[in-house]
């Protein structure tokens, strides 16, 4: 038996922040990052919008990338003050995912982030408050999914948050939000969406609900991440990849994901490589791995018009090339003394990740260093090798 679970409602399209006049509430906590929202008026818009509506507003501004443990308790205090019956997370994944995280102290002001940090642990919400997601980048596809990240400054952890009770009411997906990402972020981002439709179609709960949408995500982004790369104003392939993204997050937050996550998180964490750049660089070899014991990418390869697994690889390692994403971890950057110094802590941390447990293929410890390794230095996978290892 299995379920499928996304926001009750998504309005999309150019200019869709306007449906915020149609939400029904009496306040609103407005959860927002540093200034890009505000730079490009729309936080100004979205509190006037609100005001058509009869609501009231008050903001809470400057969520950090990777936010805080402390970040979130500041945005409770907050909504403790001004008793909200409507959170609305504006901008980029931060900020929504803070929101999400706020929300569940407020509902429940006696839990402490431990508890809630053990999948599917957090008890009912809306009994306060409803939540609105209206993303500004097109990547992580939060507006649509269970999951918010979390991040322990102090202990160094990142905590993920995974309950469908996180699942935002509403998602507003306008592409006008888009533009004000520049093209690295549009390329990593971008690529992190791929690499959820890719992880999605060959996880553990993967299912004709999810295959379907992240099918089309991916033949979607193929053709639109370019062009939202080298013209960010073409509002078309703006809106098209942030439809994308949010159909790979409907996907992923109902199938799961895999390894390429597994890994993108730990060299993520000690290198500060950018998530969807991190999995870009990963994609290619963990498909290779991974269809050794699947055969369902080739719907991501039948989508583009490709007869292979091998040839779907290649046009993602050309799509790679195309936005400007090195093709090794070396070529990043990151010297090889750290690296060799981090890899076994890296490799013992990826194995205990949870989304190894929904990749389709169980990887031996051994695997697991081989992947890390020829990501590293831009080889193609020794599947040869790792037969015999496995
Ligand atoms: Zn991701």
């Amino acid at each position: 038996m299995s379920s499928f679970i996304v926001p009750r409602h998504t309005y999309h399209g150019p200019g869709s922040l306007e449906n915020l006049k149609e939400v029904r509430a009496k306040k609103a906590v407005i959860v927002t990052g540093g200034s890009s929202m505000k730079r490009f008026g729309f936080l100004e818009k979205t509190i006037a919008l609100l005001e058509e509506a009869d609501i009231a507003s008050v903001v809470f501004e400057g969520v950090e990338s990777d936010p805080s443990v402390t970040t979130v308790m500041k945005g409770v205090d907050l909504f403790n003050r001004e008793n909200p019956d409507l959170i609305i997370g504006l901008g980029g994944c931060s900020a929504i995912d803070a929101a999400k995280a706020m929300w569940v102290f407020y509902e429940y002001p006696e839990v402490t982030f431990d508890e809630i940090t053990a999948p599917f642990t957090i008890k009912p919400l809306r009994n306060k408050a409803r939540f609105v997601a209206i993303p500004s980048t097109s990547g992580t596809g939060t507006e649509a999914t269970c999951v918010a990240v979390i991040t322990d400054t102090a202990k160094g952890i990142k905590h993920p948050l995974v309950s469908y009770e996180i699942c935002p009411d509403i998602a507003i997906v306008d592409g006008e939000l888009a533009k004000s990402m520049p093209p690295n972020v549009t390329a990593n981002t971008g690529m992190d969406a791929l690499s959820h439709d890719v992880e999605a179609v060959v996880a553990a709960l993967a299912s004709p609900h999810t295959d379907a949408l992240a099918v089309d995500s991916v033949r979607m982004i193929f053709k639109n991440l370019p062009r939202a790369c080298e013209n960010g104003e073409e509002i078309e392939a703006r809106q098209a990849m942030h439809d994308a993204s949010c159909l790979a997050g409907m996907a992923f937050s109902n199938a799961i994901l895999g390894i390429v996550h597994s890994i993108s998180h730990q060299i993520g964490g000690m290198f500060g490589v950018p998530h969807g750049r991190a999995n870009a660089i990963l994609m290619p070899n963990v498909i290779r791995y991974n269809s050794q014991e699947t055969d369902k990418y080739s719907l991501l390869a039948q989508a583009l018009g490709k007869k292979t697994v091998e040839e779907f690889v290649i046009e993602i390692e050309k799509l790679r090339e195309r936005v400007g994403i090195e093709d090794s971890f070396q070529a990043y950057g990151i010297d090889p003394k750290a690296w060799e110094e981090k890899l076994e802590a890296m490799v013992e941390n990826a194995m205990a990740d949870p989304c190894t447990g929904t990749n389709p293929r169980k990887p031996t410890p051994e695997e697991m260093r081989m992947l890390f390794q020829c990501c590293y230095s831009g080889e193609t996978v020794h599947l040869s090798k790792i037969k015999k290892a496995g």
